[in-house]
């Protein structure tokens, strides 16, 4: 029996972070790889809870097929949460999906031919550009600087299906983009016709301040808005959601229907009734604290290790991740190995790019290693860098 595989398949690949997970689950490693939110601060008690309430109030209900728009009041809930900052849609406009990962496949399900044209940042998220790989577009960056897409790079992408773009604490990144550019970029986008889609998984988890209104509070006809339930509670219930215009709305619901039906009711409802007490707003200011804990750790030992071997990064203002380019001469990927033989594991920047990777640039971590771990891993890096700068082979990368 040989099995001949679709063309999408082919553009299916492992992810090179999962891969790379598996080595770093060795003991012992510093892992400043994973994209993980820090397991020891998900609410156990208050889902428990909650879950109790779900099987104990509706539990027929919660195991029975259900809408594949979503749990009404979730929808609702999700609404009157945009709402508050600055996107006003109806609950209608709302579809829930199993993460956002799914509202990504969605959307290009509905939006991709083989052959079309994807504007995505550079670099940017790779789950994003595997979910969108098996639609067969031709991806192409759009110019970029530290604040995300350039609006004057738009016009250069005129005629792509959208534009994918993580406007805060962007994966991998940690970059945002600033008011003043939301509305030009917003501006450039509708007259170059380039319809968005907005990936904001990470927007709640600011250390300094809230960050501006989202891109489709501007134009909410252009831009499909993806928000997750996975950074500010759990991502084990896999629960995201997709605001769509709509003109985009219908074909998205036929797309999830065809999909999966419908995402659990029994998640759905376990995860409303954890929020509509307002449950978020004690829970997150504990999250944004910690998690600044750790950034600030991270910002710290960077600037003593790293600051004197060249490297440069930007300190992200939310999110988990640190961005840092090495000095140009040295490849991130090919120095991996020898990272894990000192105890400290990375993601390679290279794995974010569609098209030109920057070789000198890696991804670190910082919401699931306590401080001083954070500390240690830097200086075993460093450490590492140094012997590489000092002219120490390196083997070729193999990928
Ligand atoms: N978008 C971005 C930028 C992400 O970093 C992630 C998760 N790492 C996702 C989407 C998917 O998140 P989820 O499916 O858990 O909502």
């Amino acid at each position: 029996m040989s099995w001949t595989l679709a063309r999408r398949a082919e553009r299916l690949n492992p992810s090179i972070i999962r891969e790379i997970l598996k080595v770093t689950e060795r003991p012992g490693i510093i892992s400043l790889a994973g994209g993980l939110p820090a397991a020891e601060g998900f609410p156990i008690e208050a889902l428990r809870e909650a879950s109790d309430r779900v099987l104990t109030d509706a539990p027929r209900e919660a195991m029975q097929y259900a809408a594949s728009e979503g749990f009404g009041p979730l929808r609702e809930w999700v609404a009157a949460e945009m709402a508050t900052q600055g996107l006003h849609v109806p609950a209608g406009q709302v579809l829930i999906t199993a993460g956002s990962q799914q509202g990504l496949d969605l959307c290009a399900k509905v939006l991709v031919d083989a052959g079309s044209t994807v504007a995505v940042e550079s670099p940017t998220y790779l789950g994003a550009l595997q979910a969108f790989a098996p639609y067969e577009p031709d991806f192409l960056p759009v110019a970029c600087d530290d604040q995300g897409p350039l609006p004057q790079g738009l016009a250069a992408v005129r005629g792509a299906r959208f534009l994918y773009v993580l406007p805060n604490f962007q994966n991998p990144s940690g970059r945002s983009i600033g008011e003043a550019r939301r509305v030009a970029l917003v501006e450039a986008a509708a007259k170059a016709g380039l319809p968005m889609l907005e990936d904001n998984p990470y927007g709640d988890l600011w250390y300094d301040a809230p960050p501006p209104a989202p891109l489709a509070a501007r134009d909410p006809d252009n831009v499909v808005y993806l928000g997750s339930f996975s950074k500010v509670l759990v991502p084990g219930l896999r629960l995201g959601y997709v605001i769509a215009p709509p003109a985009l709305f219908p074909k998205l619901l036929q797309a999830k229907q065809a999909a999966d039906l419908h995402t659990p009711g029994y998640s759905q409802r376990m995860v409303h009734e954890v929020v509509r007490t307002g449950f978020l707003q004690q829970h997150l200011p504990a999250v944004r604290a910690r998690y600044k804990g750790q950034r600030d750790a991270m910002r710290v030992a960077l600037e003593r290790h790293l600051q004197p071997l060249g490297c440069r990064w930007t300190v992200p203002a939310g999110g988990m991740f640190f961005w840092v380019e090495l000095p140009a001469a040295l490849d991130a990927l090919a120095l991996l190995p020898q990272a894990v033989d000192a105890g400290v594991a990375y993601v390679p920047g290279s794995a974010f790019f569609c098209a030109d990777a920057q070789a000198n640039t890696l991804r670190l971590s910082f919401v699931t290693v306590s401080p001083e771990r954070i500390a240690q891993g830097i200086e075993a890096l460093a450490g590492m860098l140094q012997r590489a700068l000092q002219g120490e082979p390196v083997p070729a990368a193999s990928a």
